[in-house]
């Protein structure tokens, strides 16, 4: 039996420097908090959380004068503004890759444009470039977009940008589909490198396996889509979170497999599951 670790699994760019500052931040004197899961991974956190780092859902329950670590996701405009408030030290990791996002989105709302984010509204990363858009619309799907046409007359200047983990497919059909209504739209590609990059590996990699193991976070989108990318080349892609919810035996007959991991997934993680199959 083959196994195969795929050389773009695991930690991006982003998520690794976020995690990098928690870590240094931890040695900090005083509280450290960071606003929201700094990633989507249990493990990583509950270390994180054993070095004394408290995880607050809202700015509202940091309290005054508190250090916090904004995570790789980006925030809105008016969660810096509370926290100026309240007199906390603001560590911002947010992704350079977003925060491009959330300039053109800034920029491009001073213009008059109404921006448009491709991408699923429900994501923290979308939540916080919408809080960076004076009027600004989600869409995910070719529903979104009919209704989205209703709503924005065809001549409004638009200015279009994607959630960085989205589907390139996906999001380029809907791009291809609002530049074709909207006379005046430009549209940006924000979609990052690191994701498409192992997606495209990823697929490499499940085209020659016949089994195949997607590490990562049930909550990470990023570790679902690459579960989708897999599962489409190679049937037998099984998504786990570790090693320990790794069931072995179900890949005793295989003859190459291969392993990739979202990027919120540890290098200690990626081993341990190496090392039980
Ligand atoms: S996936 Fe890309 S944009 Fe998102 S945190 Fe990683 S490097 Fe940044």
């Amino acid at each position: 039996m083959k196994i195969t670790v795929d050389e773009n699994a695991g930690f991006c760019y982003g998520v690794q420097r976020a995690v990098d500052t928690a870590f240094e931040a931890a040695t900090l004197p005083g509280d450290v908090w960071c606003l929201g899961k700094l990633i989507h991974n249990d493990d990583c956190m509950r270390r994180l959380s054993e070095k004394g780092i408290c995880v607050a859902k809202s700015p509202g329950e940091i309290p005054d004068g508190a250090y916090v670590i904004i995570r790789a996701h980006g925030e809105p405009q008016n969660t810096y503004e509370v926290l100026q408030d309240k007199g906390c030290t603001v560590i911002d990791s947010t992704c350079r890759f977003v925060e491009k996002i959330h300039k053109i989105a800034k920029n491009k709302s001073d213009e008059g444009c109404i921006i448009i984010i491709i991408g699923d509204r429900d994501h923290p990363e979308v939540r916080g470039i919408l809080g960076h858009c004076r009027i600004g619309y989600t869409v995910a799907d070719d529903t979104d977009v009919t209704s989205l046409f209703d709503t924005i007359p065809a001549d409004s200047p638009v200015c279009v940008v994607s959630q960085t983990t989205a589907g390139r497919k996906n999001a380029e059909n809907i791009a291809a589909k609002l530049k074709n209504h909207y006379t005046n739209c430009e549209i940006f590609d924000t979609i990052c490198n690191a994701t498409s990059r192992r997606q495209s590996s990823a697929a490499e990699l499940a085209a020659q396996c016949d089994g195949m193991i997607v590490i990562g976070g049930k909550d990470s989108s990023n570790t679902r889509r690459l579960y989708d990318v897999c599962r489409e080349l190679c049937e037998n892609t099984v998504m786990v979170e570790n090693a320990e919810e790794l069931d072995a035996d179900r890949f005793s007959g295989c003859k190459h497999i291969g392993i990739t991991a979202g990027a919120s997934t540890p290098a200690w993680i990626i081993k341990e599951v190496h090392s039980k199959l």
